[in-house]
C-alpha cells in the first residue's frame, strides 16, 4: 500500500528529482523535498497519474505563473508533474 501526492514543479526541482541535478544557484532543493518527505519514509518520482487529458502522466504544462509547489519558486515557466510516493504499512 503507499499514498501518493502530486506536485506541480519548476523545471529545477523536475531535473532534481529525475537526475539528483540540483542548481548552482538556486534554492535547496534537497531541503524543500526532505520538508515535504519528513519522516514517512516517501520518495519522489516524476510523472504523475495518466489522465484523459493527459495521457502520458507528465503533469507538462508549457508556461505557469503559478509557483512551484516544491521550492515555491514564483518565477513563470514550465511546470511539470510529479508524484510524491509514500509507503503506508499495511494492517495485516
Ligand atoms: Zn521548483
Amino acid at each position: 500500500m503507499q499514498t501518493t501526492t502530486e506536485y506541480s514543479v519548476c523545471q529545477d526541482c523536475l531535473m532534481f528529482i529525475a537526475y539528483g541535478d540540483e542548481p548552482d544557484d538556486g534554492p535547496d532543493l534537497e531541503a524543500a523535498m526532505k520538508r515535504e518527505i519528513g519522516d514517512t519514509g516517501g520518495h519522489f518520482s516524476t510523472g504523475i497519474a495518466p489522465t484523459e487529458e493527459d495521457p502520458d502522466g507528465s503533469g507538462h504544462d508549457e508556461f505557469s505563473r503559478s509557483s512551484c509547489e516544491l521550492c515555491n519558486s514564483t518565477l513563470g515557466g514550465s511546470r511539470h508533474g510529479v508524484t510524491l510516493i509514500i509507503p503506508v504499512p499495511s494492517d495485516g
